[in-house]
């Protein structure tokens, strides 16, 4: 997998991919990281790239010339016209399948916008696919080209250590990921299931699984829905749910 990032801070970029996991992924090469830093294509006397947006408003705008420049160096490099992604608060949200399916690419460019954005005309032509990490607003898109980056290297073989751990994580079948104990076995008053110090892996697989059906149904329930559950599992869903909801309306009783 090749990462090719086109930003105004490339040393934020490498400081934070080069770290870790994935720092060791780079240098195992299992990944290939391309900072490209943008101004380099800005071809003026002080590599000006912004400019104040035509119709008045708040804050600059990334022009689009070096930003074009910038990523053509990047394609005519690549075999095909690279899968470009712009990160964007108006996108579609990341999420695991998300990086699941982009981690098949041979080649990932992703654009960090700065200021209030970039030119709309350079994002028509380059970009195929707009996302955002979440419904929040950054100053630019360096630390969620990141976060996609770390996400789908965790998906491209090689990157984990132990590739199990990649897919009996959260999200994996639309659980959330059960609770997981070190030693010691007690630990301010806390015991460690017992389950789990059994040795015998069809319960301990059982009860991991049971966990995870009742953690998502807690936090996640919107992820349920996509969880392929037996009949038998949702019965004990919406089992807990209306235990919860006595519990809950149990509580309001009580504070009048
Ligand atoms: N004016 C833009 C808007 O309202 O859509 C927001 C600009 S934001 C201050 C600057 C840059 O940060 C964006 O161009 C984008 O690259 C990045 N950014 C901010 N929030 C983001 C998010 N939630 N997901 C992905 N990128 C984000």
């Amino acid at each position: 997998m090749n990462f090719h990032v086109l930003t105004l801070f490339p040393e934020m970029i490498e400081n934070g991919m080069n770290t870790s996991i994935t720092g060791r992924a780079i240098k195992n090469e299992y990944l290939t990281l391309e900072a490209v830093n943008i101004r380099d294509f800005a071809f003026n006397k002080h590599q000006k790239v912004d400019d104040y947006p035509y119709g008045g408003g708040a804050g600059m705008l990334m022009q689009a010339e070096p930003v074009y420049l910038a990523w053509e160096s990047i394609a005519k490099k690549t075999k095909k016209k690279p899968r470009t992604v712009f990160l964007t608060p108006q996108g579609k949200v990341f999420n695991q399948a998300m990086a699941k399916e982009m981690a098949q690419e041979e080649d990932l460019v992703f654009l960090c916008g700065h200021y209030e954005g970039i030119d709309e005309r350079v994002l028509e032509e380059i970009v195929t696919d707009f996302v955002s990490i979440g419904d929040y607003v950054l100053t630019g898109g360096e630390l969620p080209a990141m976060v996609m980056m770390d996400s789908i290297s965790r998906m491209v073989p090689g990157v984990l250590s132990n590739q199990e751990s990649g897919e009996t994580e959260s999200f994996a079948g639309n659980l959330l990921e059960y609770p997981q104990y070190s030693r010691p076995e007690e630990w301010h008053e806390k015991k460690v299931p017992e389950v789990l110090m059994s040795g015998h892996h069809a319960n301990v697989a059982k009860w991991r699984r049971e966990q995870s059906i009742v953690r998502t149904a807690k936090w996640r329930p919107d992820l349920l829905k996509k969880a392929d559950l037996t009949n038998k599992e949702w019965n004990y869903v919406r089992q807990l749910w209306k235990q919860w909801k006595e519990e809950e309306s149990g509580k309001e009783e009580k504070r009048g």
